[in-house]
This record gives structure tokens, C-alpha cells and sequence, in this order.
């Protein structure tokens, strides 16, 4: 029974990371929900995204390590084979089960699950690709993003991020055009399982959202494992090379001197809000294709919401997935104050050796607060000093007002990516230096440095 006079109370347009997250919220406060999804369960993120992508990289981490276990005397091969397609099934057993537990879940908690695409009508209906229409009180649209093209002549030629997952083995020669996540954490994983990448980057730095020393301390370690980057790259065009089977990359400034396997094009995603009826329904879209949401995720029409990717505010799973659960704590679980908090959203670049950040860097806290103090950590972590290593890692803290409270914190090394966690909460509470400071260092670590720092 629904408490309306519709057939449910909410349908979900998406099974990923949003989707799933507000069906089985609104399904646990009571309510009747149908979840339209035409692909697998799991969206982007559990099949071409940070799932796929992290067995991807803890693969080349492992090609690290043997490097290291090597230097320190372990009678290892400099280069060990590796079968890509063996690599392959074990990520996509990972995944498989993944499937079968969100299937699982959905029986479990008795949200109807419509392998259609679905379409707006009108404020309350949806209907399926089939043609059955569904109404219902709310509407919550999750259908994701794309990843984008440029509009060059060859475009065609260029392969995007879904495509990398489809890969058997790595192709020899890679370039990479972007500077932004995909195309950092692609470079460096792909260089360690054997590809000699080169990186084209339109602008004069990679990851505008991160911290500029850390970024520019990133680059470096790309270039020390092998990653060529054309900074201030301009792309004119892709051609098919006279062998019929490389591709040769054209820039405003003339050919590339090397031709590649494989061109990846990682230039940012475009919201799925095309031909699911919201010029008909009257939802607003933005020019990057987001539907355009208020801090409450509603749309210009009261009774239809959004999460994740296609709301184009944040483009991480864990977003997605609060923002849902939050709407569906405010729209059936009687918390009328319930929304996303989109501050001191942690993120991770899964680079070798990753980057993650909470908070503000140091040119954007200036911006807010005016004047800001920092304290940096630059050290040579113990495995890479025992092995002779040359790998450096950066800490660094960005701190305002009198008390110096911490609205910033920036991580460049091993294990950054799960060291983070636990200083995006401080850094929530409000911690201030001085807390970091009282707190006992733990010994040997490379975390122990956060809490070391000296003005
Ligand atoms: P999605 O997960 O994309 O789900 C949208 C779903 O909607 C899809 O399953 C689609 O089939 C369905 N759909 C589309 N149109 C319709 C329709 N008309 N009707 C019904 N269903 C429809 N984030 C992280 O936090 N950490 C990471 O490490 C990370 N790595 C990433 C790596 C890559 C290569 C990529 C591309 C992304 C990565 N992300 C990562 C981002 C993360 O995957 C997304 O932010 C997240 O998946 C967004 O969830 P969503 O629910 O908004 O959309
Ligand atoms: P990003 O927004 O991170 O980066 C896009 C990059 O492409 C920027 O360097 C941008 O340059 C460049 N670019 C844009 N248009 C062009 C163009 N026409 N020609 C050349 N370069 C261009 O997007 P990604 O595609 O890398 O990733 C999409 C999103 O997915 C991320 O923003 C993130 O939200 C999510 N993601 C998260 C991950 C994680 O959490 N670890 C991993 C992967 C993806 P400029 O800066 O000059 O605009």
C-alpha cells in the first residue's frame, strides 16, 4: 500500500550508487518504491568507475611493490609478467558478487526493480522504455553521467574511460588527453602495467582542484615513473595512421613525434538528461547537461528530485549516496532539516602514491578567509628509503584565524588514501591545530607526520 493515491511512493530513475542508496532508504522508512534500471546494478561506480578502477590500480600498486621487494634483496624478476586477463576475471568476480548482493537487498527489502529505461510524462508519472507507466509521488532521477568527446575532427578514433575496462592487455604506446582525475589515475596505472603513456594536458597544471604544491609534486612522480606530460597541450585533431592501426595526434602546434595503440580521451562527464522528458516536465538543465537542483536536491518541479552525478555538484559516489539518503530522510523519515553538506567533502586521486584532500587548499582558503598559515611535511617514507626509492611524500595543513583552526587537509603519499578518513572527520569537528598537536604521534608511520608538523 502506498500512502498516496499514486502506485508508489517514489521511483528512481538509476540503479547506481544514488539510485540504490534511495531506494533502500525510502524502502526502510515504509515506503512502496520502484528502481528503473536498464544496465547492471551498480551504475558507474561498481561497473566502470571506482570499482573496476581500484582493482586496476591495486594491480599496479602490486607492480610497485614487486619493484621495491626487488631492491631490497627478494630474488624477483624486474618485470613480471603479468596475465592481464586473469587480472580481469578476479576484478570481475569482485563485481559479479557486488551484483548479486545489491539484487539481494533489493528482494530483501521489496523495492520493485524495472529493467527498463525510464521517462518522465508528467510530474508524477514514468514511463518504461516497454511503455507501462508508473506513477508516483515522488520521482527521483539518479541516471548518472557520460564521459565526453571533443569535438575534433577524429574524435572517433578516441576511446573514454567505459573503454579502458574492455581492454585485454595493455596497449604499448597510450597518450591521455585531460589533466582532471581519469586521466591521472589512467596515466599512472596503465605506466606500471607496462604502457608508456604520454599525458596531454590543456592547461599548466593537473588537478585544478587540489592543491597546487601537491599537484605539481604529483606531476613530478609521474614523470619519475615514466609518464611523459605535455603541459599547455593543445589538440587539434586525431588521424588514422598510414599503417591502419595507430593513431597520430595532432596539435595546433603540429604532430606528436611517437603514434599510439590507444588515444583516451578523460575530458570531463556530461549529465545522462537527454530523452528522459524534462523539457516536457519543465525540469531545469544546466549547460553541462546537470539537472539543476537546490541545496534540498528538488528540482524546478516540486515532486521530482536529484542525486548524484546528474546534479553535477560533486562527482563521487559517496555524494551520491549521502545526498539520497539525506532526501529520503527528509522526504519519509520525518527529518524535515535532512540535506547534503556539501563542505569538507573528502576525495582521492588514486595515483601512485595517491592524493587526497578535505577541506580547502591553500589558494582557495586565502580567497575565503584572507590570510592563511601552512605547515608542509616533505620525508622520504621508510620503504622507499630502505629500498633506495626516490619517491618523496608531501603533507599539508592549511590553517586560519587566531586559533588556527584546520580547514585544510592535503595528503601526496603511501597509504594517503586511507589515512585520510579519519582527519576529514577532525577537520569536520572543527579540530585546530593545537589538537593536532596534543594528539600522540603513533610510531613508525607516515601518518604520524600530520600530527609532527612545526610552524
Ligand atoms: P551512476 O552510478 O552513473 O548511475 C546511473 C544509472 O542510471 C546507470 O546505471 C544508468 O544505466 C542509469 N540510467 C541512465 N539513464 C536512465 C534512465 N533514463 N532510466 C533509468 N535508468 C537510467 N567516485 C568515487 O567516489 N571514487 C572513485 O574512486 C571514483 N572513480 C571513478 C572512476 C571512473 C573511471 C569514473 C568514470 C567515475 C569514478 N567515480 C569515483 C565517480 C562515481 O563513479 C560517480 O560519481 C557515481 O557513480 C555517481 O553515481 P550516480 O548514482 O549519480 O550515477
Ligand atoms: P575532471 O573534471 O576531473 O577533469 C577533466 C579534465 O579534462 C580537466 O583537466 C580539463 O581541463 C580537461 N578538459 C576538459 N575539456 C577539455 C577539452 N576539450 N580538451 C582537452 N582537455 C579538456 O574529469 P574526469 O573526466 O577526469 O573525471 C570525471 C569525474 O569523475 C571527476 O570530476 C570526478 O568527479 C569523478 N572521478 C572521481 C575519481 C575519484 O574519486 N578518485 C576518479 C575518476 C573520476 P581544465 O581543467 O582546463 O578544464
Amino acid at each position: 500500500m502506498t500512502s498516496t493515491a499514486h502506485d508508489y511512493d517514489l521511483i528512481v530513475l538509476g540503479g547506481g550508487s544514488g539510485g540504490l542508496a534511495a531506494a533502500f532508504r525510502a524502502a526502510q522508512h515504509g515506503k512502496k518504491v520502484a528502481m528503473l534500471e536498464p544496465g547492471e546494478l551498480g551504475g558507474t561506480c561498481v561497473n566502470v568507475g571506482c570499482v573496476p578502477k581500484k582493482a586496476m590500480w591495486l594491480a599496479a600498486d602490486l607492480a610497485g611493490r614487486i619493484g621495491l621487494a626487488r631492491a631490497m634483496g627478494f630474488d624477483v624478476p624486474l618485470r613480471p609478467a603479468l596475465s592481464w586477463k586473469e587480472l580481469v576475471v578476479h576484478r570481475q568476480g569482485y563485481i559479479e558478487n557486488i551484483h548479486v548482493s545489491y539484487r539481494k537487498r533489493l528482494d530483501e527489502t521489496g523495492v520493485v526493480r524495472v529493467p527498463r529505461r525510464g521517462r518522465l510524462v508528467d510530474a508524477h508519472t514514468v514511463e518504461c522504455s516497454d511503455g507501462v507507466r508508473l506513477s508516483g509521488e515522488h520521482i527521483l532521477l539518479a541516471t548518472g553521467a557520460h564521459p565526453q568527446r571533443p569535438d575534433i575532427p577524429g574524435a572517433e578514433l578516441g576511446l573514454v574511460s567505459d573503454d579502458f575496462f574492455n581492454l585485454c592487455d595493455a596497449p604499448a604506446q597510450v597518450a591521455i588527453v585531460g589533466g582532471g582525475y581519469i586521466a591521472v589515475e589512467l596515466a599512472g596505472l596503465l605506466q606500471a602495467l607496462g604502457s608508456r603513456v604520454t599525458l596531454l594536458v590543456r592547461g599548466g597544471r593537473l588537478l585544478d582542484r587540489f592543491d597546487g604544491e601537491l599537484a605539481a609534486q604529483l606531476a613530478d612522480n609521474l614523470c619519475h615513473q615514466g609518464v611523459r606530460i605535455q603541459f599547455d597541450y593543445r589538440l587539434r585533431e586525431l588521424q588514422r595512421d598510414d599503417d591502419g592501426q595507430h593513431v597520430r595526434v595532432l596539435g595546433h602546434d603540429g604532430p606528436l613525434d611517437s603514434v599510439f595503440d590507444t588515444v583516451f580521451f578523460a575530458i570531463g562527464r556530461r549529465g545522462n538528461s537527454t530523452d528522459i522528458g524534462l523539457e516536457q516536465v519543465g525540469v531545469a538543465v544546466g549547460d553541462r547537461g546537470e539537472v539543476i537542483v537546490d541545496e534540498w536536491q528538488d528540482t524546478s518541479v516540486p515532486s521530482i528530485h536529484a542525486v548524484g552525478d546528474i546534479g553535477g555538484k560533486v562527482g563521487l559516489t559517496p555524494v551520491a549516496i549521502a545526498a539520497a539518503r539525506h532526501l529520503m530522510d527528509r522526504l519519509f523519515g520525518g527529518k524535515p532539516d535532512a540535506k547534503m553538506d556539501y563542505e569538507n567533502v573528502p576525495s582521492v586521486v588514486f595515483s601512485h602514491p595517491p592524493l587526497g584532500m578535505v577541506g580547502l587548499g591553500e589558494e582557495e582558503a586565502r580567497a575565503r578567509y584572507g590570510e592563511v598559515r601552512t605547515y608542509h611535511s616533505n620525508f622520504r617514507p621508510m620503504l622507499q628509503a630502505l629500498a633506495d626509492g626516490t619517491q618523496r611524500s608531501m603533507f599539508k595543513l592549511v590553517c586560519v584565524g587566531a586559533e588556527e583552526r584546520v580547514v585544510g587537509v592535503h595528503l601526496l603519499g603511501e597509504a594517503a588514501d586511507e589515512i585520510l578518513q579519519g582527519f576529514a572527520v577532525a577537520v569536520k569537528m572543527g579540530a585546530t591545530k593545537a589538537h593536532f598537536d596534543d594528539t600522540v604521534a603513533i610510531h613508525p608511520t607516515s601518518s604520524e607526520e600530520i600530527v609532527l608538523m612545526r610552524g
